[in-house]
Formats: C-alpha cells, structure tokens, sequence
C-alpha cells in the first residue's frame, strides 16, 4: 500500500496546518510521524525537562486524536534522517509532507533529510506554516533584508490580507478516507519519557486555546504590569510548538487589537533575520560589537541566574523564571539589560541561561531580543542605552505586588544590598563599549552614534 508521512515538527496540531492539508488532499493515505530528535535531546542540560514532557503529552494527544479518526500515529526516537530512511524501508512511502522549520540547525537537516529522500526516489515537500512572512517575502524596497522594524511591520500591515489568515481545512479532511491505518502489529511502540532517558517535569501550562478576547481587548494597557496574570496573552508556548496556528493568533489579534498584533509581527520579523543571518544565533549582528570586552564575573552571573542581585525586578524576574519557565516581557528586558549593560556580561551567557529555562524557548526570538538588548543586533536598541532598574520598577510594579510574590524578603534584613551601583555600572559598561567601538573603527573615531 503506497502512503505519505505528513511530519509534525513545530506544529503539534490537526487543525488549520497547511502541509498536513496538502497531504491529505495529495490523494495518498496519509501517516502521520513525529520524531523525537536524539541530535537535540542528547544536548538537553536536564534529565526532567518541562518542554520535553509537554511535546511528550502533545504527541500522546496527536497520537489518540489520530487513532480516533482511523488512522495510525508514528512516534520514532533517534536522528531524522536515521528514522526516515528506516520507515521508507519499512513501508511504501512515496512522498514526506511537512512545514518549514527556518532555525539553522533545522535547514540543515532538512537539506540532508531532502537528500536521502531523493535518493530513495521519496518526494520530500516542505509549506510555509509558522509564519505568515518568512525568508524574503517581505524586502525592502531596494531588495535589501529590513532592519528597521517599524518600516518592516507597515509592510507587514499592507500586505496582511484576511485571505491569508484562513485556515487550511486540515482538521475536516483529518479523516479514515485520508488516513492509512498500518497494520497494529508492524509499527513499534512509541517512545516513553522514561525509555528515553527522562523524567516528566511539569511547569507552568499555558492556555489550550486562543487568550480570552478580554484579554486580547485590554493587551495595549495590561502588557507591561507584570503583577497582572493575565496581562499578557501567553500565546509563545502554544506558538513555539504550534498547538496554536499563527493565522488564528492573528486573526483573533487583527479583530481586536493592534498592538498585539505588531507584538506578533516580531515573531515573523526575528525568524526572517536569523533566515538571513544565521551567524547571529552565536555572534553579533555587528561586527563592531564583536570585541566587546565583557567581564563575566562568575560569582555575579550566578547571582544573577539565582535572583540575588539586590535589584528587586530583576530578583522577581528571575525567581519566576527559575519557578515556572516564564516570564513576562517587560521582565525579560529588565533582566537581560542588567545583565549585559550592568553586570556587563556577554549576552550569550543570558541568552543561553534562557534557552535553558524558558518553557517557550525560541531561538530566533531568544537570540533576537538578547541582541536587541545588549545592542549588538541587526535591530537594537542603541549601544549607549541603558535601563536603571529601579525606574523601571517605579515604572511597572510601584505598589511591589509582582516584586513581593517572588521577593518575599524584599525590605528587610535578608534582603541583599544591590550587587554594583547602578551608576557605576552603566558608566562601566558605555565607556568600554564605546572604547571597543572605536578600536573596530580602525580610524580611531567613534562609530555610530
Ligand atoms: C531577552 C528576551 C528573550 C526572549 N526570549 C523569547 C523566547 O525564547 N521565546 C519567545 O517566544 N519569546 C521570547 N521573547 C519575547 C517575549 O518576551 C515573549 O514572546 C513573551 O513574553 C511571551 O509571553 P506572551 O505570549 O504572554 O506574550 P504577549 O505579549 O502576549 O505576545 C503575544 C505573542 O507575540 C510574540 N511576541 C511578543 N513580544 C515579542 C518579542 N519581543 N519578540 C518576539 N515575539 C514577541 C510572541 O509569540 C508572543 O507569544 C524574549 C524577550 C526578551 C526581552
């Protein structure tokens, strides 16, 4: 019996995902697959990972939904292109749906997927689904990569039709006429948490569906008063593993409110600029913030990850990171800038510490919003900016509400006394950097602003 293999990546949903529409309209029965990546879990810091068990629970639900229509569900652990070559042994598969992934990692083992599959003469096809924008969609007028969001997102706007925002009709043909069931005794089990080596974490869950419309109304005014529960949509978890489409986040952000629609936008923005400049997921964007001469005090970075810096914001936003594997926006870039602009630590130091902690880790936006941050980006704050905490404080949580969820201690005794003056540091940190500035400059002038 000749089937497809539709392949869920970041996409762990039935409805409205565009390569599994393609494949059940192909006229093939389809099989749908997922595969745990060894290449990624073997890199993974901790046995009990939060992500892993979430993907783990997504699967098993893809697994029973799959099932319950009258098809089978494949789940294989090991390397991509190992378990394919497998499963095209195993069964009579003729082609390999599946959507684009734009992390570096990702195109390149599509590359090397796509050229073991034709060789075995398996169609290999991949469709735009993450985002509505992706690679060069959206250019600058002269064809050149847009670096200045605001010009990108008025693009973005003029060209967002409704029409794009339609969902793919996936969920309706997600049945036993499209599907192939295999015969129960071939396929192997598949994979347990624990025969892969892990244990279950489970942390924070985010929202099943798409944010109340409450919610999405009030998003322009609640979004940076991290107290609020519900301030913000907690949309990225459900967008990073795709059990959300980003046509219904938008669909429901364009009807309601713009801002949270731009706030969306960033997304598609960040994965078009690490498309483009996949160097920028290790380097600066700018050569000239390449010798930044960092400190990296061990003693204050672990502070820093503890929530022991003195800074109350800072100490809270990263509890709650440690606590629950999320944190609110405006908290993540109080963080980040007194790590990179006070501590005067190297970015990637953070943004790897996030990657490690963030249930909604993402590289592009991780790496994009480090980047902004510590103004080495393709699209930065400038270089010379640097937050006080303690304004921004005064600015998001004056009555100490979030603070003392997480700081309980904040005010007494235990409390430790600020780990560096803010002052200092940011003097510190603007003198060395316009010093290094000036030393890539070559000519002795100051570069930039
Ligand atoms: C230093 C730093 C690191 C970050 N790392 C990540 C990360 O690893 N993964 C991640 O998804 N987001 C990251 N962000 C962006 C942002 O903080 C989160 O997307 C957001 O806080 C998630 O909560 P929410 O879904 O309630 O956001 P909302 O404010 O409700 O926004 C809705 C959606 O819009 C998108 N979005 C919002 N703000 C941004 C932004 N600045 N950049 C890109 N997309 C955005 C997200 O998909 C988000 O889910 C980071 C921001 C900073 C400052």
């Amino acid at each position: 019996m000749k089937i497809c293999l539709f392949w869920h990546r970041r996409d762990l949903r039935i409805h409205d995902n565009v390569g599994l529409a393609e494949a059940l309209a192909s006229g093939l029965p389809v099989v749908p697959l997922f595969i745990y990546d060894r290449d990624i879990l073997d890199h993974l810091p901790n046995k009990a990972d939060a992500r892993l068990t979430y993907i783990f629970d997504q699967v098993e639900r893809l697994a029973r939904e799959t099932e319950a229509a009258g098809g089978t569900f494949l789940a294989r652990y090991g390397r991509p292109v190992d378990v394919l070559e497998q499963l095209v042994q195993e069964f009579d598969v003729v082609a390999v749906h599946t959507n684009e992934d734009y992390e570096p990692y990702a195109t390149k083992r599509d590359a090397k997927v796509g050229d073991l599959l034709r060789r075995r003469g398996v169609d290999f096809l991949l469709y735009k689904d993450q985002v509505i924008f992706a690679k060069d969609d959206i250019m600058t007028k002269s064809g050149t990569v847009p670096k200045v969001f605001g010009a990108y997102h008025k693009t973005f706007l003029a060209r967002l039709t409704d029409e794009l925002l339609l969902p793919y009709g996936s969920a309706e043909a997600f049945t036993q006429a499209h599907l192939q069931r295999l015969d129960p005794d071939q396929p192997s089990p598949r994979p347990t948490l624990a025969g892969m080596g892990f244990e279950r974490k489970e942390q924070y869950v985010p929202t099943t569906d798409l944010p109340a419309e409450e919610v999405v109304r009030h998003y322009h005014q609640t979004r940076n008063t991290p107290a609020l529960q519900n301030g913000t949509t907690r949309l990225s978890v459900q967008l990073r593993f795709g059990t959300v489409s980003v046509r219904q986040a938008m669909r429901q952000a364009k009807a309601l409110n713009p801002k949270l629609l731009a706030e969306i936008s960033w997304r598609d923005f960040f994965m078009m600029l690490l498309w483009h400049y996949p160097n920028t997921a290790t380097e600066a964007y700018d050569p000239k913030m390449r010798a930044v001469p960092y400190r990296n005090n061990e003693d204050e970075f672990r502070a820093w990850c503890a929530g022991r810096t003195g800074y109350p914001l800072v100490d809270a936003g990263m509890r709650e990171l440690n606590a629950t594997g999320y944190l609110p926006n405006r908290v993540r870039m109080t963080v980040a800038g007194f790590l990179v602009k006070q501590l005067f630590i190297d970015w990637r130091w953070g943004e790897k510490y996030f990657a490690d902690k963030l249930l909604d880790y993402e590289l592009a936006n991780n790496v994009g919003n480090w980047q902004w941050m510590a103004g080495t980006g393709a699209v930065s704050a400038p270089w010379f900016r640097v937050y006080s905490p303690d304004s921004q404080l005064e600015q998001v949580d004056p009555e100490l509400k979030y603070v003392k969820r997480w700081v309980p201690e904040v005010g007494t005794a235990t409390y430790p006394a600020p780990i560096v003056d803010h002052r200092f540091g940011r003097d510190r940190a603007v003198e060395a950097i316009r010093a290094a500035r000036i030393a890539a400059s070559g000519d002795g002038k100051i570069v930039g602003a």
